[in-house]
């Protein structure tokens, strides 16, 4: 458990990131290695993660003994350079946990992520794959994206990541019921390529609706940076792809959960329950096996034509949890959750859209249609702030 201090804390930390996150908005407070050496030392750092990389992805040709020391020279090399820059590290099984000891910038936001039970983590492993930054749920840990290790600067997927670790930490708390609704995940299963109804990319397998929250956070920074410099031709491409993604999760949700309701309602489903660790949040799962009822309901496209099975989860607090525990009380419970989830995301839908539409055409970041995208994003922020505190309100109430 967190105290109201701690909790606090992390609301100045995400706050302090979200306005100094970008290298144009703040140069000032952006540089995480001293100055003077800056260039090289970021050209030795840069230069050793393509090392170990390569190490990595030449394992299966080489010698396992060849192999072994290379890493244990790269890593120590890493390490060096990081001691160099002010970071202190130990070597843990996911790669780099980042100490909370020292004045670099990224020592002092794990001191603050340390206190309320969260890990950073430098994962080299998790760049080689293609992921930027993560925030891993199970584990509680943040993986710190590329860019803000490699150049030292902090990148904009920082507070993407920050703001997954915050909703998340939210919703363990009674209060966090918006959050908790959108912990909501889903998992497609067993198929070689397997993909969820909707999805392309890198969330065609897994995702949470935890993603639109963020994303919304990212747009809205991407778009303050477009207002600073419209020609920036990577911000343009960064709030299309917001554009595109935020409607995908949107719909692709909205499909799935409708297809699941079917589904639970007519009882053509398992259910499994597994209690986060330290907190009072229990996970229900729904599992949906290959079946006619899958398929019936969840595969409106050709690619779930191919979805063997599928498994979201829900998080619910322990109190929610029905007292004459059986298969009937939680379908019911089930049911409320799946309505309450697809209620928000309808909410949600017009300004995504709306937003979609907006970014869709940018070719060109032109007043006119910054204006619009910006008119769009504020219209998703105060919707989502509105039913945060009505859902707030109707909780109180019931207390
Ligand atoms: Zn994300």
């Amino acid at each position: 458990m967190f105290t109201a201090k701690q909790w606090a804390f992390a609301g100045l930390l995400l706050s302090a990131l979200l306005n100094s996150s970008t290298a144009a908005a703040a140069p000032a407070c952006v540089d995480l290695f001293k100055p003077s050496q800056k260039q090289s030392l970021e050209a030795r750092v840069k230069s050793t993660i393509k090392d170990i990389i390569q190490n990595e992805r030449s394992s299966k040709f080489t010698d396992h003994f060849t192999y072994l020391a290379t890493k244990e020279v790269l890593n120590r090399k890493f390490q060096n350079l990081l001691d160099e820059a002010g970071l202190s590290v130990r070597e843990s099984w996911k790669g780099f946990e980042i100490l909370p000891e020292g004045t670099h910038p990224l020592a002092k936001m794990t001191r603050s992520l340390n206190r309320m039970g969260v890990r950073v983590v430098i994962s080299i492993d998790l760049w080689a794959k293609g992921a930027w930054g993560a925030f891993d749920v199970s584990s509680r840990t943040l993986f710190v994206d590329y860019n803000t290790v490699a150049t030292g600067k902090v990148d904009l997927t920082m507070p993407h990541e920050i703001r997954h670790a915050y909703n998340e930490m939210r919703s363990h708390f009674s209060e966090g019921s918006y959050e908790r609704v959108f912990q909501t995940k889903f998992i497609a299963f067993d198929m070689p390529n397997q993909r969820l109804p909707g999805m392309k990319g890198l969330y065609e397998a897994y995702f949470t609706l935890d993603e639109i929250l963020a994303h919304r956070q990212s747009a809205v920074l991407t778009l303050r940076n477009l207002q600073r410099n419209p020609l920036d031709e990577q911000m343009m491409e960064f709030a299309k792809k917001h554009g595109e993604r935020l409607k995908q999760f949107a719909d692709s949700g909205l499909s799935i959960l409708t297809g699941l309701k079917k589904i639970v309602e007519a009882g053509n489903h398992k259910f499994t329950l597994s209690q986060e660790a330290g907190t009072d949040v229990v996970g229900v799962g729904i599992v949906v096996p290959h079946s006619r009822a899958l398929l019936q309901e969840l595969a409106n496209d050709t690619v779930a034509a191919s979805l063997l099975g599928l498994k979201a989860e829900v998080s619910v607090l322990q109190s929610e949890l029905p007292a004459d525990f059986n298969k009937k009380s939680m379908q019911q419970l089930l049911l409320s959750k799946l309505d309450t989830t697809i209620a928000e995301l309808e909410a949600l839908h017009p300004s995504i859209n709306e937003f979609f539409e907006a970014t869709k055409a940018m070719e060109q970041a032109s007043p006119a249609r910054l204006a619009a995208a910006e008119s769009a994003l504020r219209r998703l922020s105060e919707t989502i702030a509105q039913r945060r505190k009505i859902m707030q309100l109707a909780e109180q109430t019931l207390q």
